[in-house]
């Protein structure tokens, strides 16, 4: 776990824990074995500590996770020990720090007392990103090598800096070139004491004289940017202490903000997201279609269908991935329309210093519009996003089946549609397969990939590593209705718009979700996404289930309907590229959200004409029938096969809609509120409103609600009652 050897008068200590050397109890204990060795040998006269493979340390072993009690606990060899250790030694140590040195990683470089690296190394503190902050002193040994500003920036932020960048912030001593083992010995056989201020905790933090100034910005800008976190805002006072706090203090107050996050409900949640996105990209149909067996095709050329809101984000995510694409468009104008989109998109990645005017002009040389469907003929896959209208789909999908070469792999960005009904107007069902993006494509990083009866593994392969490629987070579902992002917030949404029937305004819904922790209410959300999108999409599905939708439809075979959205529709308010939808905006397109009397209007008349009473909401009332109605989907999806585990279900709110990190995803949610209650409220609605079935409870919550004990998330699916997926 470490290994110890000896280069003449230097002993050489390895971190060796595959594949990152993350610091496990073994790890710590022999590190902590290895200093002490080297202390009691008189011949040895400085130490070098490494890691070995291809990285220095990732920092705390995640999945020997500490628990409060294991952290209060006086036994055994913790980082602090083995810290304390080393910083008190008189031999001169030093970190020689290769790949990642993050975390308890960097904690130990900063108890050594030199630091040396090679240029491509970094380095960070990535604690807050788990809900909990640098545990072992980083907090108070930070600022003291890179001064108050930096050391919050760097902690708050979690993000980690380059070698160059500690250089220049002094966490480093040098940076060395060729081999690293041989440069740090060297180095440390130059080096024969250690001077008083290469301890930190014997140094004051340096430029600290506008540390409150600092804090104050800092933490109203957590407030605003990073609502409801309180590990940002606790790493933060914990940099602080550093400055008003001699350092014996200072590592207390570092120990009772740490200990304060580890007993909390966001440094689970936050650590569940962690595991849950990690498992959720890990898909398994049968043994012999899964992540680890099956291969996919090589994606060198790419052709995108409509280039219009999705269109275009879909190709800039592939054109900044280095994949060259054929966009087609159905006429010269809409393809004009669709280059100055992704021109735009680009733009703005310029102006962001996301990219240089000349990285820009290279991304545009490898796009190549046209309106000829033809053109496509030689490219490795494709994707489809035209309006939501499957006939038009099916009647593209054939096209192409007929001008692709046989290996091309057909990709739908449907959002609703069954993947099915699209492979059924092909020869070749095994390669059509859906690919839904999330609004707007270039930025938001969900990829809910879709597959159907016959997708073949290959197919899945494809698709799922390129979303790698392009730097998304895959989630592998089965084909049905809205799979399973739609699907489950459909029923989030179409009970806030019953909440908005019964009692409530569009903005007062939406403050409720944002304090929740939703970056956004619903109602904005869709403005954002467009109100006429979403009629097209209950319009077609009238269509194909051969009823009539107006603006007077109230029940849709006895099912409640509520039909607000569509009266802000019919007044011309698609939201806001019309600058009005649910709210009112500074102008078509903008994005400052004004409450509109109008739509109140709207809503009072609705209401009236109806005869309904409206009433006072509760918060929780509307929490409740929000996620409640969510979360029972999410087990109907898991019931139908459509999910195979909550953490798809958790990974498509984190990342599809903004759910907030901390509180897990809504199935994780709902373990916290406990599933027993979660049912008993389920069926209370059932009672209130019996013509809404989302409030019949799935049978697999009922299961596991009933089974008289607090079943863990990942041992829900056992209480599947119909698992007849092939999942
Ligand atoms: P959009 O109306 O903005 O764009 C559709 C584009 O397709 C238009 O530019 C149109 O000219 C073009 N088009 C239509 N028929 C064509 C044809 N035969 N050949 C070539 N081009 C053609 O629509 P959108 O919002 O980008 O949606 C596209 C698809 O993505 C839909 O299936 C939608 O359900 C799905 N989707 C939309 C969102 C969203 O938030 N808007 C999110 C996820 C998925």
């Amino acid at each position: 776990m470490a290994e110890y050897k000896e280069i003449d008068s230097v002993a050489v200590i390895e971190l060796k824990n595959p594949p990152a050397n993350a610091l496990s109890k073994a790890l710590v204990t022999g590190l902590n074995n290895g200093v002490k060795r080297a202390i009691d040998n008189p011949r040895i006269k400085s130490i070098v500590l490494i890691g070995n493979g291809q990285h220095f340390s990732a920092g705390a072993d995640i999945t020997e996770f500490p628990r409060v009690a294991d952290v209060t606990s006086k036994q055994g060899v913790s980082l602090l020990t083995v810290g304390d250790v080393i910083e008190s030694c008189n031999k001169p140590v030093v970190s020689a720090i290769h790949g990642v040195c993050f975390g308890g990683g960097l904690e130990i470089a900063l108890f050594s007392h030199y630091r040396l690296a090679v240029q491509s190394a970094k380095l960070g503190f990535p604690e807050v990103s788990l809900g909990i902050l640098p545990g072992a002193n980083g907090t108070q040994r930070l600022p003291r090598v890179v001064g108050f500003e930096v050391a919050m920036d760097m902690i708050v932020s979690g993000k980690p800096v380059s070698a160059p960048q500690a250089l220049q912030y002094g966490i480093l001593d040098k940076i060395v070139d060729g081999d690293l083992l041989t440069a740090a010995v060297q180095f440390a056989k130059t080096l024969n004491t250690v001077p008083h201020d290469r301890r930190l905790k014997n140094v004051p933090v340096p430029n600290s004289e506008n540390a409150n100034k600092h804090f104050e910005e800092k933490l109203a800008k957590i407030k605003q940017k990073q609502r409801g976190y309180i590990a940002p805002i606790n790493c933060l006072k914990a940099v602080k202490a550093s400055v008003d706090l001699p350092y014996s203090e200072g590592v207390t107050k570092e120990f009772q903000l740490f200990m304060e996050l580890m007993s909390s409900a966001q440094a689970r949640g936050q650590q569940y997201s962690f595991f849950s996105e990690r498992a959720a990209t890990k898909w398994y149909l049968s043994a012999s279609k899964n992540y680890k067996v099956s291969k996919d095709i090589p994606v060198k050329t790419a052709g995108v269908i409509g280039a219009g809101t999705m269109g275009s984000g879909i190709a800039v995510s592939l054109l900044t991935s280095g994949i060259p694409v054929i966009l087609v468009e159905q006429d010269s104008k809409n393809l004009e329309r669709g280059i100055e989109l992704i021109k735009s998109i680009l733009q703005g990645g310029v102006k962001l210093k996301r990219m240089t005017q000349s990285q820009m002009n290279q991304i545009l040389q490898i796009l190549q519009p046209t309106t000829k469907i033809e053109d496509l003929q030689s490219v490795d896959l494709i994707i489809e996003a035209v309006f939501e209208n499957l006939k038009l789909k099916q009647e593209l999908f054939s096209k192409l089946d007929k001008i692709c070469k046989r290996d091309t792999v057909l990709c739908s960005n449907t959002s609703t549609l069954d993947i099915d009904k699209i492979a059924k107007s092909t020869s070749r069902p095994e390669k059509v397969v859906g690919t839904h993006f999330f609004a707007p494509a270039h930025i938001m990083p969900l990829l809910e990939n879709v597959y159907g009866n016959h997708t073949s593994a290959e197919t899945i392969a494809t698709v799922m590593k390129l979303s790698k490629k392009i730097r998304k987070i895959p989630v592998l579902v089965k084909t049905c209705h809205g799979f399973v992002a739609n699907r489950t917030f459909f029923e989030y949404s179409q009970e806030l718009r019953f909440v908005v029937e019964e009692g409530l305004l569009p903005n007062e819904v939406d403050d409720i979700l944002e304090d929740f922790g939703m970056p956004m209410g619903v109602f904005k959300v869709n403005d954002l996404s467009g109100i006429d999108v979403g009629w097209r999409i209950r319009q077609e599905q009238a269509i194909a289930n051969g009823f009539n939708l107006t603006t007077n439809t109230r029940y849709i075979n006895g099912e409640r309907y509520c039909a607000i959205a569509d009266k802000i529709f019919q007044a011309g308010r698609y939201g806001r590229k019309t600058g009005k939808g649910w709210y009112q905006y500074d102008k078509p397109g903008g994005r400052v959200a004004m409450v509109d009397p109008n739509v109140n209007n709207i809503i009072l008349n609705h209401c009236k004409e109806l005869g309904l009473t409206r009433r006072k909401i509760s918060t929780q009332e509307v929490i409740e029938r929000c996620m409640f109605a969510a979360i029972n989907e999410g087990f109907r999806c898991l019931e139908d096969g459509i999910a195979s585990k909550p953490e798809e279900i958790d990974t498509i709110w984190l990342h599809g809609f903004g759910f907030p990190r901390y509180r897990g995803g809504p199935m994780f949610y709902a373990s916290q509120v406990g599933l027993r209650k979660v049912y008993e409220r389920i069926k209370y609605y059932q009672k209130h409103f019996p013509e809404t079935s989302h409030w019949i409870a799935s049978e697999m919550l009922q299961r596991i609600a009933e089974s008289g004990r607090n079943v863990p998330i990942s041992e829900w699916t056992k209480f599947n009652p119909t698992p007849t997926s092939s999942r």
